[in-house]
């Protein structure tokens, strides 16, 4: 090839590739960030030194533990894994979402709600998978009839839920979840990358269905930049999905600093409280704006509706005050209008209100 030829990657990468559009994170250098449901707190200054006096012991010259055997263990225990279930760990959810979906057939069919977690089809889309989605009803609940249509029309490999549901905050129905569980017989992917705030989980499922796995991370906990996720569920499932794991996925620093903050339960505890306490005050003052439909949440935000064709104004101008949401309007569907707001400290909360009030006003 000519040196000064332009190189045309669709001559090499699958198709399905050139379609696909990188998953854009807006720079937020600078403003209030409440747009990607991190925690707002980082660790109190003791706290702080004692991780990183836990770091010491770290080899960074040496490979890690392949099997990260003790954040293992702990995981398993903290979060009362069955004894019968195995857990694989993953670099985030994200990559054990990956995982899973590269273990498929070319020719599978993935099935989840919409709206749903954007990964789900993302990833899916790059692997050429088929993926499908069912609309949720109005009110953000599973459309059960339609979801067990779809379950014998493409009889998928994988269903996504997750639980609370992102980007719309609510936990679904338990009996209809229980249901889609019972009529498939393809693997049922619970991902509860919100059950710090939400009291429900099927972990204790897990004994009951042989075709469930829990998904987990401690991103939403307060652990974002660690990357650490989880999938229980039958030790057959986890041992081949463990195949095709790259062997060091969960680095060494990851592996030190996750067992050091699981021995921190009541911080996670304080901090979980104080966000949830914080849910109840920015849904009771979303609620009382004029214009603004606001959706009940069991996670770390809130979604809500803007009149007619003013999200993006609004979003726009949100950040114009220094206060970064997301907007989910352009995704159309059940989210036209609609932005979701992390819930953050007190003061971050009353920045984003006091923002929200005085753009309302100037609209009228
Ligand atoms: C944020 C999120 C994830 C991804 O979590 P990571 O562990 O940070 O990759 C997975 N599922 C849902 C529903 C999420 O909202």
């Amino acid at each position: 090839m000519p040196l000064t030829a332009k190189i045309n990657p669709n001559n090499f990468f699958r198709p399905e590739i050139a379609s696909l559009n990188a998953y854009k994170v807006i720079d937020a250098t600078g403003m209030i960030k409440l747009d990607a449901m991190e925690n707002p707190y980082s660790f109190p200054e003791d706290i702080l030194n004692q991780w990183l006096a836990s770091l010491k012991s770290c080899h960074l010259n040496r490979y890690p533990d392949p099997q990260a055997r003790e954040l293992s263990q702990l995981l398993k225990q903290v979060n009362q894994i069955p004894a019968t279930c195995e857990i694989l760990l993953g670099n985030g959810s994200d990559e054990i979402i990956q995982l899973l979906l590269m273990a498929l057939p070319t020719t599978a069919s993935v099935l989840a709600p919409a709206p749903a977690f954007v990964m789900y089809q993302q990833i899916s889309r790059s692997l050429g998978l088929n993926y499908h989605s069912v609309p949720l009803t109005t009110d953000f609940e599973l459309d059960l009839p339609a979801m067990l249509t779809a379950i014998q029309t493409y009889q998928p490999a994988i269903i996504f839920l997750a639980h609370p549901n992102n980007p719309t905050g609510n936990l679904f129905n338990l009996n209809a979840i229980k249901q889609i569980i019972t009529a498939s017989n393809g693997l049922i992917i619970l991902d509860e990358a919100y059950a710090a705030f939400a009291n429900s989980s099927f972990i204790p499922e897990l004994e009951t269905y042989p075709n469930l796995l829990v998904m987990r991370t401690l991103s939403k906990l307060g652990l974002a930049g660690l990357r650490l996720g989880f999938i229980a569920g039958q030790p057959e499932i986890i041992a081949s999905l463990d195949k095709i794991r790259l062997p060091y996925n969960i680095n060494t620093l990851t592996q030190a600093s996750a067992v050091f903050a699981l021995s921190k339960p009541e911080m996670f505890t304080q901090q979980t409280q104080a966000i949830c306490q914080q849910r109840t005050l920015v849904f009771k003052q979303l609620q009382n704006l004029d214009n603004i439909q606001v959706y009940p949440s069991s996670a770390n935000f809130i979604l809500f509706k803007t009149a007619t064709d003013q999200a993006n104004i609004i979003f726009a101008k949100l950040k114009q005050h220094g206060i970064l949401i997301k907007n989910l309007s352009p995704q159309g569907g059940l989210l036209s209008d609609c932005l979701r707001v992390t819930i953050g400290t007190e003061s971050e909360n009353k920045n984003f209100l006091n923002a929200l009030k005085t753009i309302l006003a100037e609209l009228i």
